[in-house]
């Protein structure tokens, strides 16, 4: 049966208004949406626990027991429901700070219930946050066929109407019982099935909503980890083989005067040996006559833009131009700045151009672009827009690509009728089979050295309760005459909550550091550029002594006199931003240092995020630990990567062999049957044009 066809309003228990919230919340259309639309975790449901078993490790569990008192607290928004809750022996609390009237009404005293979650200590006292409930009558008619059950997410919107994780659970099994006997239709050639002893599509499916046991749920994860790699490959070896046949690269033969005299006479100080290895990298790749397609990876503070200066210098020599796109407006203006004077004795001809360039001046810029007679452009996003139009772009560079988006990126490339040679930078480094299936043939080089004379940062973790101390001193460096950065998290530009902190905070630092005393601003992303651009000005002049900001600094800002940073509630970032943070300070010869500031209460994991800040400098470590502790859906970058590839079930950390073993049946088929002519290769055709209607194929770009 071809299950993408059917609607999932027409679904027994659905209906139009449960169709449009998944519709909206997770982007489920059809019956084959819903059953790709996997568990996150599944709890062992086989047996019940004490609650004198429990610990602090414990996680997940089912207690089957009887509500003793049931006792509704507060009013309003911060009204919320304790249970006591009892299996006979011993008892413990369970509690709910939403749907309190719902709760009130559905969970009786006197009554038995199974409650689901994962218990949490405090005080000596077991609890269970907004416990999953069910009913003795219900936990007897098992959904599970077996003893696992799926647990899946659900958005806040869903579970407001009452649309849970059970919920979910129900619906996959109303997919299945519709099926009746038909199977599901398979998407995987036969002969790939047999050789390699996959599961089918139809059993992979049934067992990954209820599996039987963990050895058939592997099996089954496998097989649709292997569906979703095998797909991706093939379409990234087949338009990596299309564009190498229909772009040549542009030879930049020759290395003439703008490198050379650069090179010999105008470098601020030596390369370090890993900077000159990467532009020896670079240099073989654009002379090949393939198009290079390379990712730069080097730590904060190690030396890319100079990198990316003498590659673009190499397209000048060849009669090219060049530019390179910066994500903020900050850090675009900065490179301006640092790179036409770096230039200015070789009479290059360098633009800026980002969303706050006057229309005016913008209106002299394109004609000169599109002229050739600009030779460097630096940018923003701005740099994408269709009006902007280059003579000959023979060299696109991309800072911090972390930041961007893949379709932003395919934009730039779009650029040219042939496609210019393109170096991505990031501070951000991935494992090689992360870079694989996010980047396809992306070549990878790595500036893995600082320049010399860098004094490690010395990073500290302290309690908010500490801040006097830490005033103090600040204090003592600024009268040295060093210059302090305070952040504050701003995770979501739309949370309110988050700029009150910054404010008050903001306030309360005026105090600390009083005029004319001291000279503080603050910095953050609703400012209109000019106020801005104002302040960072007065900062990188140095007539600021305190700096207080949100992230907008995190990426690439170069203040060398800059030599303490506070981060406060540090707790509220991941590591790999806690590091890009970091990295503004620790830039000139004077000894830095970070201050890591979270509040007393602080959970196992943010511990271990701030130990691992303190115990290491190194991006590339904390990168792993990184992708360890939070899988690469969380991490920055690979995130939005992540939902272009639209990954639904593979873990790019944890699935690297997956990864490898998909690339390499992808190559075997793709080497016997390049164009997938072959009745025996029908079905990865079929299924590869409906994805090509999905979405754009995102593989060309990288
Ligand atoms: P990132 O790799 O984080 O983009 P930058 O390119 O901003 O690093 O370089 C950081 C600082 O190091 C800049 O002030 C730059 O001028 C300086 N720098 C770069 N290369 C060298 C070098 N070889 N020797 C000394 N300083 C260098
Ligand atoms: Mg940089």
């Amino acid at each position: 049966m071809n299950l993408s066809e059917k609607d999932i309003t027409y679904l027994h228990g659905v209906g139009p208004k449960r169709a449009d919230l998944l519709k909206k919340e997770i982007g489920v259309t059809t019956y084959a949406d819903l059953l790709y639309y996997f568990p996150y975790r599944y709890i062992d449901k086989s047996r019940f626990y004490a609650i004198s078993e429990l610990n602090e490790t414990s996680s997940y569990v089912q207690i089957r027991g009887r509500i003793l008192k049931m006792t509704l607290v507060g009013t309003g928004r911060k009204q919320r429901v304790t249970a006591i809750f009892s299996d006979g022996v011993s008892a413990m609390e369970l509690l709910w700070f939403k749907g309190t009237q719902y709760v009130m009404e559905t969970y009786k005293e006197g009554h038995e219930f199974v409650a689901f979650g994962k218990p949490s200590f405090f005080a000596g006292k077991v609890s269970i946050v907004h416990p999953e409930m069910e009913t003795i009558a219900e936990a007897k008619t098992k959904l599970s066929l077996g003893g696992l059950q799926g647990l899946y997410n659900t958005s806040e919107k869903m579970k407001n109407s009452f649309l849970n994780s059970k919920s979910i659970q129900k619906m996959e099994l109303e997919i299945i019982h519709s099926l009746g006997n038909e199977r599901i239709d398979e998407v995987l050639p036969d002969y790939l099935i047999q050789e390699h002893h996959l599961m089918s599509l139809h059993d992979a499916l049934l067992t990954i909503h209820f599996p039987k046991d963990l050895d058939t749920l592997r099996l089954a994860q496998f097989r649709l980890k292997f569906e979703e790699l095998f797909f991706i490959q093939i379409e990234m070896l087949r338009s990596s083989k299309i564009r190498s046949q229909r772009f040549k690269g542009m030879p930049f033969e020759q290395i003439g005067y703008y490198f050379n005299t650069f090179y010999k006479e105008h470098l601020p100080f030596d390369l370090t040996a890993a900077q000159k290895r990467v532009i020896r990298e670079i240099r073989a790749d654009v002379g090949s006559g393939r198009q290079m397609n390379r990712l730069l990876q080097g730590d904060v503070g190690s030396g890319k833009t100079l990198v990316a200066l003498m590659t673009m210098l190499m397209a000048l020599d060849n009669g090219y131009q060049a530019c390179m796109m910066a994500p903020t407006e900050i850090l675009a203006t900065q490179h301006y700045e640092s790179l036409s004077q770096l230039l200015s004795p070789l009479g290059v001809s360098i633009m800026l151009l980002t969303g706050s360039t006057k229309k005016k001046e913008r209106d002299q810029i394109l004609p000169l672009l599109a002229e050739g007679e600009i030779q460097i452009l630096i940018g923003t996003h701005a740099l994408i827009e269709d009006g902007v139009v280059f003579k000959n772009l023979g060299v696109a560079v991309i800072d911090e690509q972390h930041r961007f988006g893949v379709a932003q990126r395919a934009r730039l490339w779009a650029k040219n009728v042939q496609p210019p040679h393109v170096l991505v930078m990031t501070a951000t480094p991935i494992p090689r089979t992360l870079a694989m299936t996010l980047y396809g043939d992306l070549d990878v080089s790595v500036i893995d050295q600082l320049p010399p004379g860098r004094k490690p940062i010395r990073t500290v973790h302290r309690f908010d309760t500490k801040r006097a101390d830490i005033y103090e001193f600040m204090k003592g460096e600024i009268a040295k005459g060093r210059q302090i950065y305070i952040v504050y998290p701003m995770i979501q530009e739309s949370e309110k909550s988050d700029y009150e902190n910054l404010e008050s905070g903001y306030a309360k630092l005026q105090h600390v550091f009083p005029e004319p005393a001291y000279h503080i601003g603050m910095v953050h992303g609703k400012m209109k550029p000019a106020e801005k651009d104002a302040v960072m000005q007065e900062f990188v002049s140095g007539r600021m002594n305190v700096l207080v900001a949100t992230t907008v600094i995190e990426v690439g800002v170069n203040v060398p006199n800059a030599s303490v940073m506070m981060i406060e509630s540090a707790e509220r970032f991941g590591l790999s931003q806690l590091h890009q943070l970091r990295g503004r300070v620790g830039r000139g010869a004077d000894q830095s240092y970070c201050v890591l500031m979270t509040s007393v209460k602080l959970s196992k994991e943010s511990r271990q995020r701030m130990d691992v800040m303190v115990r290491t400098n190194d991006g590339f470590e904390i990168s792993e630990v990184d992708l360890k502790m939070r899988g690469p859906g969380d991490i920055e970058g690979t995130q939005q990567s992540g939902v272009a590839l639209n990954l639904k079930i593979t873990n790019l950390a944890t699935d690297g062999q997956i990864v490898q073993f998909s690339r390499d049946v992808a190559r075997m088929v793709l080497q016997e049957d390049p164009d997938l002519l072959m009745e025996k290769n029908r079905l990865i055709n079929l299924r590869l044009q409906q994805r090509m209607k999905e979405k754009q194929n995102w593989g060309v770009i990288s």
